[in-house]
């Protein structure tokens, strides 16, 4: 591993001018440390964010906020969460291990990077790591790798499962930028397709700070699920994810969410599914009329035609889930 400096910054003022060029904000370690020691990252010093940035969970009347420095295990036993967010919850417990959990913050979780296999061997081309060197799994082992938003640059997935379900609830990231400056920037518009700019993962300004995540308050607490197909039960990334939530009036679906890890990029969301959704009976055939919409025109890679029909089986999974 390259020499670094290390610095615990403790406010964001702090951390925001301690970040010069070359330098990485460090909370949990649980992504970024794997990466130094690969390689692939190789800041000279590291800013520690763990005190400047906030542990809480607040929530009131229009929702929930959560610091950046929350740690995933505490969202799986937040009273607040567990009422009104149980989604979240849900997705953050098919992910890793307890002790990585207990580790891993919200912030960091949001950040880390892909696990595509060639992103993480230096001998390989990689666009993302090392952008122009080429894409190793367009023609490679792309048996993990996206069905749909992709580009001829990457193919790589985003591996976080909580964010799945942020991106299912309309969350927000709360970010201070290096002139401190505060923006809310849309889940939905945090996480970037590769397009011919692969090693962007991302719209976080340089050396911005992500401070906390806002959900608005919703129905949805009664009628959700999150299911996730992986080659393990346990300790394994997403082959195919999807976050269901229904808000039910008697049998009648008022509003849908359907978002999917493991696909994109990004999180995923079915928007047009959704759509078809609002306003009929929450039966199996109108649930497999929804995952038959989502899938149509996916095209997937030579490797991952697996994909689609996982896919279209764990919509209906998720979403009888849901009514069950
Ligand atoms: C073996 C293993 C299995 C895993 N399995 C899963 C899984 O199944 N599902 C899943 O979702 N995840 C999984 N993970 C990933 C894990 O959830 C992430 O590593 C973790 O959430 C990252 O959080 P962290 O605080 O440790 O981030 P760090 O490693 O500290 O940081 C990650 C990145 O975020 C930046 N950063 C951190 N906080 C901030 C901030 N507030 N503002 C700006 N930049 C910041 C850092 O500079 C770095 O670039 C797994 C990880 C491992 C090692
Ligand atoms: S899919 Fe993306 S991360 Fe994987 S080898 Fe291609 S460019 Fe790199």
């Amino acid at each position: 591993m390259r020499p670094f400096t290390f610095n615990k910054a403790e406010s964001v003022t702090k951390a925001l001018s301690g970040k010069r060029e070359a330098a990485q904000y460090i909370a949990g370690g649980t992504n970024l440390l794997d990466l130094m020691k690969k390689h692939i990252a190789q800041p000279e010093s590291l800013v520690d964010v763990t005190t400047a940035l906030s542990n809480k969970i607040e929530s009131d009347k229009n929702g929930i906020r959560i610091g950046a420095m929350v740690r995933n295990s505490a969202l799986t036993v937040d009273k607040n969460i567990l009422d009104d967010f149980p989604l979240i919850a849900k997705a953050i417990l098919t992910g890793a291990s307890p002790q990585i959990r207990n580790m891993a913050s919200t912030g960091g979780n949001i950040l880390q990077r892909t696990r595509c296999p060639y992103f993480y061997d230096v001998t390989a081309p990689c666009n993302k790591r090392n952008p122009g060197s080429g894409c190793s799994a367009i023609k490679g082992d792309n048996r993990m790798s996206a069905i749909i938003g992709y580009s001829d640059q990457c193919v790589a997935v985003h591996p976080s499962d909580m964010c799945v379900a942020l991106a299912a609830l309309d969350a927000s990231v709360e970010i201070i930028d290096k002139d401190q400056k505060k923006k809310s920037i849309l889940f939905k518009d945090f996480h970037r397709l590769p397009g011919d700019t692969p090693h962007l993962d991302n719209n976080l300004p340089d050396g911005a700070l992500i401070q906390s995540i806002e959900i608005p308050q919703n129905a949805f607490a009664k009628n959700c699920a999150y299911l996730k197909i992986r080659d393990r039960d346990s300790y394994a990334f997403a082959l195919v994810s999807v976050a269901a939530a229904l808000e039910l009036s008697g049998g009648k679906i008022r509003a849908a969410r359907l978002a999917s890890g493991g696909v994109a990029h990004k999180p995923w969301r079915w928007y047009e599914a959704e759509d078809f959704l609002k306003g009929k009976e929450a039966t199996l055939a109108n649930f497999e009329e929804a995952a038959e919409i989502a899938v149509k025109g996916i095209k997937p890679l030579s490797s991952n035609g697996y994909k689609v029909s996982m896919l279209r089986g764990a919509i209906v999974t998720a979403l009888e889930e849901c009514v069950n």
